[in-house]
């Protein structure tokens, strides 16, 4: 369950489940800017946007990724 404020994703997600543990400060930044704060932060998650197209997002796609979320789309469909 998720308050609104957290993302309904994050039960799956690896950044927010800490994947980068070697870097637990940028773990926080993520969190705060993207995972835990409201639709506007989500909408802003290149990973949430993907997911919410795909049902999914490759582990190594960061939320700010320089990629465009039709760049990481089309390299999910080309690779299958
Ligand atoms: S990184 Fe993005 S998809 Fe993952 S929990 Fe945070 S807002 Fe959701």
């Amino acid at each position: 369950m998720t308050d609104g404020k957290t993302c309904e994703k994050t039960s799956k997600c690896p950044i927010y489940s800490g994947v980068l543990k070697s870097n637990e400060m940028l773990t926080q930044t993520y969190k705060s800017l993207f995972c835990e704060n409201g639709i506007d932060g989500r909408n802003k998650c290149k990973r949430f946007q993907v997911s919410s197209i795909m049902g999914s997002c490759p582990p190594n796609i960061l939320p700010n990724t320089s990629l465009t979320v039709d760049e990481i789309v089309a390299k999910m469909r080309a690779e299958g």
